[in-house]
Parts: structure tokens; sequence; C-alpha cells
């Protein structure tokens, strides 16, 4: 029998009766269960509950919410094997992978509990001798939380962490592709004794559930992550009640390679950075700027790795590489962008064409050469396991080149000349660069990208802080 989920909504799993969306396993096709698509009422009561509850969150004090965030991380490392089973089959990510990403997320409630004892707001000096003026940092009161599926465990902790910490109330919209791993998320949090309302879950489509959270008037704070397309529409949906937006969306990251980096070191950074979730991330490294004099050495060593990649079902071996894309319409863009590179002149060193395995959509590790800056493939987000390189003749031409983008998340360069580190890290325009290791961020650092990847950040106090606005308060003493 299939399981239908039910949403959490005001402290309690509630029976929605309405339509439904089947959640399926990518790398084997099958049903795992049912969450419902849920309507407008069914939104407006989550939002209603949430906003019921925030006074009453907001008035404990901080160190009592980081208290209720860590029984919750305690839950998820108690059921760590079985949530990153859950992530395994409904999003094909590996097994590896999905352990660390509930581990992370349990770390990352920790981290964020922290700042509890560490909120500071300030106080100027004034014009007048007899007056203070205080500046407060206040909770902004009902956010909603819309996620994408490539990290959709993770995701879940990093809109909600620093909204509960710093005394908002929360309603998550988990990707319709990957929902299951909220729900068994809510499942941990019931049994807690997190006061009702603070936390709601509702399953649904962008179309149906997120487009009513996006545009209900009781909702403060959107904080969305997922593709540029669906970011743009939220912000205009959010024009409507002036609700703020806090947008983490594509990215299309360069990597630099000098002639004189440590290619061995180069190649395997930019491969992990590249393969990771299947190339399902938008912090991964997307396109290659290398040098002439270490194009061969470099393509060498990334072909090596290409051909070694073991992909295939994460739920029957646990020493994979790569496990599935998400779904046909993944793999189906993944391949038409590789076609069209080769109609651009490309060429294949490696890869090319989705992978015969039987079952689930599988795409081969795929490494491509002659790639130039008018390609679709050097400038649109390809969000598989698709490495173009292009030949530059030096470090000012490849900042040039990565510059040219309609994306800003994050960069990457390899070299042994400090110089040429600290000259890119001037002038690469993007929200972070990683000087010789792979493209992966820390949660204490801030994660922001420019341009069309998206408006504001997330992680570290810079990331905190965006879940707070600032109280003026002026206080003259006679
Ligand atoms: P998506 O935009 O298709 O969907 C994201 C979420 O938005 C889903 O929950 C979906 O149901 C919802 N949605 C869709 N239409 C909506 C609407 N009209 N109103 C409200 N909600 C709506 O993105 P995706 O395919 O799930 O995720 C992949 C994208 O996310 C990639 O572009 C990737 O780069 C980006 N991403 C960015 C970051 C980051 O931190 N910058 C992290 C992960 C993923």
């Amino acid at each position: 029998m299939t399981t239908t989920y039910q949403n959490y909504i005001d402290g309690a799993f509630v029976e929605s009766g309405g339509a439904t969306v089947d959640v399926s396993n990518p790398a084997t096709g099958a049903l795992l269960g049912r969450i419902p698509d849920s309507d407008a009422a069914t939104v407006d009561q989550a939002v209603t509950a949430a906003r019921r509850a925030q006074p009453g969150w907001e008035k404990l004090a901080p160190i009592e919410r980081a208290g209720y965030l860590r029984k919750i991380s305690a839950k998820l490392r108690d059921n760590r094997k079985e949530l990153a089973g859950v992530i395994v089959r409904e999003q094909g990510k590996i097994r590896q992978l999905a352990q660390v990403e509930v581990d992370f997320t349990a770390d990352y409630i920790d981290y964020m509990a922290e700042w509890a004892r560490r909120l500071e707001g300030e106080i100027l000096t004034s014009d007048r001798a007899n007056e203070n003026i205080f500046l407060f940092r206040k909770p902004l009161g009902v956010v909603a939380g819309i996620l994408p599926w490539n990290f959709p465990f993770f995701l879940i902790a990093r809109k909600l962490a620093p909204a509960l910490v710093t005394g908002n109330t929360i309603v998550i919209k988990p990707s319709e592709e990957t929902p299951l791993n909220a729900f068994e998320f809510a499942r941990l949090v019931a049994e807690t004794d997190l006061p009702k309302g603070v936390f709601n879950l509702v399953g649904g489509l962008g179309r149906s559930t997120g487009e009513a959270l996006v545009t209900h008037p009781q909702v403060d704070l959107i904080t969305f992550t997922g593709s540029v397309g669906t970011g743009s529409h939220i912000m205009q949906a959010a024009g409507r009640n002036l609700t703020r937006v806090n947008l983490e969306l594509g990215g299309k990251a360069p990597a630099i390679v000098l002639a004189d980096a440590d290619l061995d070191l180069a190649a395997k950074a930019i491969y992990d950075s590249r393969v990771i979730n299947t190339g399902q991330v938008c912090n991964c490294a997307e396109r290659v700027y290398v040098e002439r004099g270490a194009h061969e050495g470099l393509v060498q060593r990334l072909t090596k790795l290409f051909e070694d990649t073991r992909y295939g079902d994460p739920s029957e071996r646990d020493d994979l590489h790569m496990g599935p894309l998400v779904n046909q319409a993944g793999l189906d863009k993944v391949a038409a962008a590789v076609e069209q590179a080769k109609r651009d002149g490309a060429t294949v060193v490696t890869g090319g064409k989705p992978a015969e395995l039987g079952k689930g959509f599988h795409y081969e590790p795929t490494l491509i050469v002659d790639a130039r800056a008018d390609m679709d493939i050097m400038r649109k987000e390809t969000f598989g396991p698709v490495l173009p390189v292009q030949v530059v003749e030096s470090l000012d031409e490849a900042i040039a080149l990565a510059n040219d983008s309609e994306y800003g998340l994050t960069s990457s360069i390899f070299t042994r000349d400090l110089n040429a580190a600290i000259k890119a890290a001037r002038e690469l325009r993007f929200g972070e660069t990683y000087i010789n290791r792979e493209h992966f961020e820390a949660m204490q650092g801030f994660h922001a990208g420019r341009r069309k990847s998206g408006i504001g950040g997330a992680d570290g106090k810079h990331g905190l802080l965006e879940f707070t606005e600032t109280h003026v308060v002026y206080l003259q003493t006679p």
C-alpha cells in the first residue's frame, strides 16, 4: 500500500482529502508515496497557525528557542541512517552524500542555535546630550520557506534554524520532487515539545501550494531556493503584498586554472565539485578556463577521473560517485545541452550521452573540450555531470570571461602565484571564490549570489540577520 503523507499544521498531522502528488524513485521509477497538493485554504491554515504562534515564540528567551532547536537536531542524529535512506530513494543521491547531508543538517541547526547568546543590537551616540539610540534586532514574523530538490533536507534547516532562533515562525513547502524527507522531518519534530504552529509543513506543487504561499498577505518573508525563472516569478508575486524576498537561485560557476597550478589538485577539486550530486548543485564548477600551458595536463587528468566514475542506483550500491538525475526533464535538458555543444563545435572527450542502465535517469559523466565563450554550454546552467573546458591566454582573459555571465554565485581559481590569487579575489564578481579547493560553502560563511543568482544570502551571521529587522528606539531622559 502506498503511503499518503499528511501536512503538519499547528502541531498536528492533518487530513487533506484533496488532490495528491506521486513521489517516485529516480533510479528505478518505483512509486514511493503520495503527498497532498495543498490548496489555498490549507496554506491559509498553515500561515494562520504560524501567525498565531509567533508572538509567544518571540517572547521566549532566545536560549529557550535554541533549546528546542537542539531537541530537533538530536532527533535527526538518532534517526540519521533512516533519514539518509529516504534521501537516497527519493532524490537518487549516493548514500555517503545523503548521510553527509543529514549530519550537516543537524550540525547546522546546532550552529544556528549557538547564535541565541550572540545576537547583538547596537547603542548609538545621539546628537542630543540626554538621549541614547538603541538598535534592536527583531524577528520579521512569519517566514515561508520554499525548497528545491537537490539538497532537500539541508535546505529545511537553512530556512528553519535561523528563522526560529531569531523568533520567527515558519511554513515550509518542500519540492514536489523530493518531499518525503521533509515529512519525515515533521514526524521527528512532532516527537519534540516544540510549541504548536512554530513549524508547519505543507506539501504540493509550485503552481498551487507555492503560489498560495507566496501571495499570502500574512507572510513577512519568502525565502526561496530554486531556479531563476521561479525566483523571478516569486519576486513579482511578492510585489503584490510588498513581501520581502530572499532568493538563492542558479549558478554557472567558473573554475580558472593557471599554467602554474598544481594540476593534480585542480583536476580532483574541479571533478569533485562537478560530479557531486550528479552535477545538480548550484555552486558546482560548471565551466573551466585553463591557461594554454596547463590545458593538456588538466584534460588528461580530468579524462581519467571522468572515465573512472562509478554511477548507478544508489539504493543497490554504496561505492558510487554518482546516482541518476532527478527526473526525465533533467535528463532531457542535460542531453540537449551536450548535443547543442557538439553542433556548436565543441568536442566530447568522454561520455556524451544518456547511460544505458536499463532504468533510471542516468547520464554519462561527460568532459568537453574546444568550448568557446559564445556557446550555451559555457553560458547556461547545465545541472548535470557535464564539464566544458575552454583555453585562455591569460589571467585577465579568464577573469573577463568568468565575469561575463548572468550568474554570480561561486567561482574558483587554481594557482601557486599569490598575486594572481589576490587579483582574482579582487576582480571576480561573485558571491564566493574558492582558491585551490573545491566549490563548497561553510555554514559560518555567507552563501549569496550576485546578478541572477539571487538576492540576499544564507549562512553565518549575515544569513541570520536576513531573518531580522531593525527597530530603532530613541530614549530621551529629562
Ligand atoms: P524550481 O524553481 O523548479 O522549484 C523550486 C521550488 O519552487 C519547488 O518547491 C517548487 O514547487 C516551487 N515553485 C515552483 N513554481 C512556483 C510558484 N509559482 N510559486 C511558488 N513556488 C513555486 O527549482 P528546482 O528545480 O527545484 O531546483 C533547481 C534550481 O535550484 C537550480 O537552478 C539550482 O541552481 C537552484 N539552487 C540554488 C541554490 C542556491 O543556494 N543558490 C541551492 C540549490 C539549488
